[in-house]
């Protein structure tokens, strides 16, 4: 560390480097001493560094910067992030945004819509009214019944996101466990005005586990599936199966059990595997809750889901878990709901699919992704983020359930004149403003050139990667999965990886570990970028030497995008 020998007191600080408590004005020192804490360390080596960015020029001195500092500062970050802008290939955002002509004037608004979109509240400093237009435009184009109507089941109900999918899955997760686990649901206290948290009681015909839900989700899927398990305290297949089952796992007989369910090749999800898994625990008289991948985050592959709901609801419909009563307690009402959930984790594929799909009808391109909206009628939920295929300049997404679906709230919230419905409490009422200028200017037409453009694209992407490892003579393990966006291959040097943004992966193939990286094909890349990237990777030390022996066998990182 370069400042051993220095004091605390002495480590420089902030584009003048000077110590940190001689950043002080006299006004903020409280009998000689600065108020807070001095750096016990040198932040400058305690963080990662970007070269672009020099630690010193952005450090905030209590006092600030004057003006010439952060103009220097604030042009170092501006153009690092347009550099990185401009080669971004690797993760599934958008990054060729336009919304500064015309929203920039909202940057000095405050928008939040806290609580139900459906509610109008005393907080009128909202943008609900385009969050509701926006709704309905994704309720449409996914063939849910709109426009939401509280007293009507089968319409839907949904909200924008503050956080992406993440919260859509977090929130789904937690909509289905309360569903399966026998919590009230919303429409039995509309129009009470009382809010119960309740729990039904079992009835003679439930078993002892038929309020303890399953949850079953690939191994491909995002780790925010494993947080939104984790944070909801959901019962895995895996955490069940090995502490009450041990030696009984279905796929392999005296084999510990997956912790995820098995995936094909191509990252969608094994549905023999997840029938035999299912099976397990429905005979038992557990709900079952499964969580598909609409656009698998590596592979970028569709799960089937009409194929898996088929299966599932047929496994359940034989252990009489397809329609199950649910007493409420001290009363004899019940209502009918199933005893599964299929969630469908739409991040990225839920945005650009039913545009491939009309694309595909007019003969733009040869195929489609499968259907997974709610056309297929045990579809429960859904989520998407905002800023992968349609592009926002910050995380936001839509969820979308049924109304006959809603648990209800914990708890009323009159301070805020509207149902606490959604996960957060403020939400980012900017993120609706953009979804809607982002829709408003793209027409069906636009978008569905836009998909059968990246489409294309990716199958280009594809070819020039086959050629150059055809070129190279060397196996770079260059594989799309059927439709997806993405391309993987074999990770190059570290350059070539930090200057395109390149994701990574280390997959297991045939048991050996194999570090992929892949590139995405989103509307700002260009052929041109494609080029550039096969250029870079075409000269002399872009792929690291083989190793020499087999690496050593190691469980598969989860890798973080
Ligand atoms: C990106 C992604 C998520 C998480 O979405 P965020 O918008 O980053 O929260 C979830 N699932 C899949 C399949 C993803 O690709």
């Amino acid at each position: 560390m370069a400042h051993d020998a220095e004091a605390p007191s002495d480590i420089p600080f902030g584009p003048e480097d000077a110590p940190w408590q001689k950043t002080f004005s006299d006004l903020r020192l409280v009998g000689g001493l600065p108020y807070g804490t001095p750096p016990s360390a040198d932040p400058r080596d305690a963080y990662i560094g970007v070269p672009e960015v020099p630690h010193a020029k952005v450090q905030l001195p209590p006092g600030g910067l004057d003006p010439g500092q952060y103009e220097e500062a604030e042009a170092l970050f501006r153009s690092h992030i347009d550099t990185q802008t401009r080669n971004f290939a690797g993760y599934q955002v958008t990054s060729d945004l336009d919304y500064r002509p015309r929203l920039a004037h909202y940057l000095d608004r405050h928008l939040n819509n806290v609580g139900d979109p459906f509610q109008s509240s005393s907080y009128t400093l909202n943008s609900k009214v385009l969050e509701r237009a926006v709704l309905d435009y994704f309720a449409s184009l996914w063939h849910a019944k709109w426009p939401h109507d509280e007293r009507d089941p089968e319409s839907y109900w949904g909200y924008l996101l503050t956080m992406g999918s993440s919260e859509g899955n977090l929130y789904g997760l937690w909509n289905a466990r309360d569903y399966l686990a026998g919590k009230r649901l919303r429409a039995h206290d509309r129009g009470t005005g009382v809010l119960t948290y309740e729990q039904a009681p079992k009835g003679e015909e439930h078993g002892p586990n038929a309020f303890h839900p399953i949850a079953f989700f690939s191994e491909d899927t995002h780790y925010s599936l494993t947080k939104a398990v984790r944070a909801l305290a959901i019962d895995t297949f895996h955490a069940v199966g090995s502490t009450r089952y041990p030696n009984e796992n279905p796929l392999r007989p005296g084999a510990p059990w997956p912790t995820e369910v098995p995936s094909t090749a191509d990252g969608a999800i094994d549905i023999e595997r997840l029938a035999t898994l299912v099976r397990f625990f429905a005979c038992r008289g557990y709900p079952i809750l499964v969580s598909l991948n609409y656009g698998s985050t590596f592979k970028g592959a569709y799960d089937d889901v009409a194929a898996v709901a088929r299966t599932v609801r047929g496994i359940c419909t034989e252990y009489g878990l397809h329609r199950r009563r649910i007493r409420r307690a001290a009363t004899d009402d019940h209502d009918e709901r199933s005893g599964y959930w299929l969630h469908i984790d739409g991040a990225l594929g839920a945005g650009y699919a039913p545009f491939l799909e009309m694309a595909r009808n007019v003969g733009m391109v040869d195929q489609a992704p499968p259907v997974f909206d709610f056309r297929i009628a045990d579809v429960h939920s859904l989520t998407m983020s905002g800023h992968k295929w349609f592009g926002t300049p910050w995380a936001c997404g839509v969820f979308m359930t049924r109304t006959g679906l809603q648990m209800t709230p914990p708890k009323s919230s009159e301070y805020i004149g509207a149902a606490d419905t959604t996960f957060a409490g403020s939400r980012n009422g900017f993120s609706a403003l953009l979804m809607w200028d982002h829709l408003a200017r793209h027409s069906y037409d636009d978008q569905v050139r836009l998909a059968a453009g990246c489409d294309r694209l990716a199958g280009y992407a594809h070819e020039r990667l086959l050629d150059l490892q055809h070129r190279l003579g060397r196996d770079l393990w260059v594989a799309r999965s059927p439709q997806a966006l993405t391309v993987r291959f074999r990770q190059p040097r570290a350059e070539i990886v930090h200057r395109y943004s390149l994701a990574g992966e280390t997959v297991p193939v045939n048991g050996v570990p194999r570090t992929y990286v892949h590139l995405y094909v989103m509307r700002h890349l260009s052929r041109e970028l494609v080029d550039e990237l096969i250029a870079d990777l075409h000269r002399p030390g872009a792929f690291p030497p083989e190793p020499t022996a087999d690496p050593p066998r190691r469980p598969r990182p989860r890798v973080v995008t």
